[in-house]
């Protein structure tokens, strides 16, 4: 499921083949994935224009054009970018086209895409994403901390929350919080400064270790490489890796580096 990092790689990947280009017409091969407008409407406010650099905020990535309308994507449970310099090798789970002067950009999803909106200026993004926290990348720890303390359900859910800070999924946030040795269902109200501390740090950590690779690194030191294995042990200390549904998703965690309480 496409987290910042991943959704980071897609920003670099839309830079490097739709920035500066022009759209000549933009298909939809599945309608549904188009929010609030319509492809003859998606085509009508970028026919002619051309894509400047693109920006992401949490999972969002928002593709500005030159004077004016704004596509936001939110890449859903597996969505992805495809780029075809000559327009060939068209795929079923192609979603929604953009026909550029160079090729085609197409914004693919094996499942469902979480979807693709068109703002018609920059100040009306807010109403299409609803509440976003200060993203992963850069929310401060005073930011982070302030954020958690006011909350007050478990650490996963918080973190989880893109409203309270926008960027994390499930993989980052366990990796996260498995660096930084507090367990998942911790209530959030309940740490310390220095788990508060040892959450953004290991936050950041995660992030610069995964941004550059699009991707949460499935490495043998992370608790992401073990999670999909039988009998998985803890990179750190070897015990075995716990696992079971917190904040609704498929956790994971060491019992001996996260006990319960602290
Ligand atoms: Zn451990």
């Amino acid at each position: 499921m496409p987290e910042l990092p991943d959704v980071e790689g897609f920003r670099r990947f839309f830079a490097r083949h739709a920035q500066g280009r022009r759209v000549i017409r933009v298909t939809a091969p599945d309608p549904q994935v188009l929010r609030g407008t319509s492809v003859q409407g998606l085509g009508r406010a970028l026919h002619g224009r051309r894509f400047a650099a693109p920006r992401r905020h949490g999972k969002w990535l928002f593709a500005p054009t030159d004077d004016g309308p704004v596509v936001a994507l939110h890449f859903g449970m597996s969505g992805r970018l495809e780029w075809s310099s000559d327009g060939s090798g068209r795929h079923r789970h192609d979603r929604l086209v953009f026909v550029l002067d160079t090729g085609e950009l197409r914004v693919s999803s094996m499942r469902k895409l979480g979807g693709a909106w068109l703002a018609r200026h920059e100040r009306d993004l807010a109403d299409i994403t609803g509440p976003l926290g200060p993203d992963a990348k850069t929310a401060t720890r005073e930011q982070l901390a302030g954020l958690l303390a006011e909350r007050r359900g478990g650490v996963k859910s918080a973190l989880m929350d893109q409203a309270v800070v926008a960027g994390p999924g499930n993989l980052v946030v366990d990796e996260t919080l498995w660096r930084a040795r507090v367990h998942p269902a911790r209530p959030a109200a309940s740490l310390s400064a220095d788990e508060l501390a040892a959450i953004h740090r290991s936050l950041r950590e995660v992030l610069e270790g995964a941004v550059p690779r699009g991707r949460v690194p499935r490495d043998d030191d992370w608790l992401t490489g073990v999670r999909d294995v039988a009998d998985p042990r803890c990179p750190r200390c070897g015990a075995a890796v716990r696992s079971d549904t917190v904040a609704g998703r498929s956790t994971r965690w060491c019992p001996d580096c996260q006990p319960e309480t602290a």
